[in-house]
């Protein structure tokens, strides 16, 4: 396994990215493969009972997929394919270098292919929208949620079942949830724009649980 390379695709820019997992069967129990774009990231992580898990950036979906492998399966010809498991689509490979090249090459055909089918020029044609990621992700709705947040704690309105909130914020599928780090209760916003955003601004207490 020490000579072994992991590729994969990065889901923002669609570039090929190869590490070399030698060193987490060694010493260390975390590896991260970075795209040199800086826009994704390939991890590995060594588990209790010796196998590996994989967080692995999909150029289908943009977003990671999880894996579970075991370090000393028989592999037939040598190279481990991981497939999207909604687009079923190998987006990584564990091999030697030559393998991994060779599927890097296959797949990025196959990729150029799916995207014309779709009638598309490049690499968002085919991926998940922006409308609904994007603005989940929207910095104005941080900002006045954090705005709102701070200014009802700075005023002993943020109440938490442990008597001491220290509420941080963090992006949820709906919006923006704001937990206590003491106790974990927490409170989402369900705003997904910055107008939904303003719309709590009205609030005069919160409450977490
Ligand atoms: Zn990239
Ligand atoms: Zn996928
Ligand atoms: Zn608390």
């Amino acid at each position: 396994m020490a000579g072994e390379r992991i590729a994969f695709r990065c889901s923002a820019c669609g570039g090929a990215t190869l590490g070399l997992l030698g060193g987490i069967t060694r010493s260390a129990d975390m590896l991260r493969v970075r795209c040199t774009c800086g826009e994704s990231a390939l991890d590995v992580k060594k588990k209790g009972n010796g196998g590996l898990h994989l967080s692995v950036p999909c150029v289908y979906c943009r977003d990671n997929h999880g894996f579970s492998l075991s370090l000393d399966a028989e592999r037939e010809d040598n190279t481990v394919r991981l497939p999207c498991p909604f687009s079923n689509m190998d987006i990584a490979f564990i091999g030697n270098e030559e393998s991994v090249t060779k599927e890097l090459e296959r797949t990025g055909e196959e990729l150029m292919r799916v995207i014309r089918s779709f009638e598309g020029e490049e690499l968002s044609d085919i991926q998940p929208s922006d409308a609904d990621e994007g603005d989940v992700c929207d910095p104005a709705v941080y900002d006045t949620v954090n705005f709102l947040v701070r200014d009802l704690e700075a005023e002993g309105r943020l109440t938490c079942p442990c008597g001491e909130p220290k509420p941080e914020l963090r992006f949820s599928d709906e919006g923006i949830q704001v937990f206590c780090t003491s106790c974990g209760a927490s409170y989402t916003f369900y705003a997904k724009s910055g107008a939904m955003a303003e719309s709590y601004l009205s609030l005069d207490s919160l409450e977490l649980s």
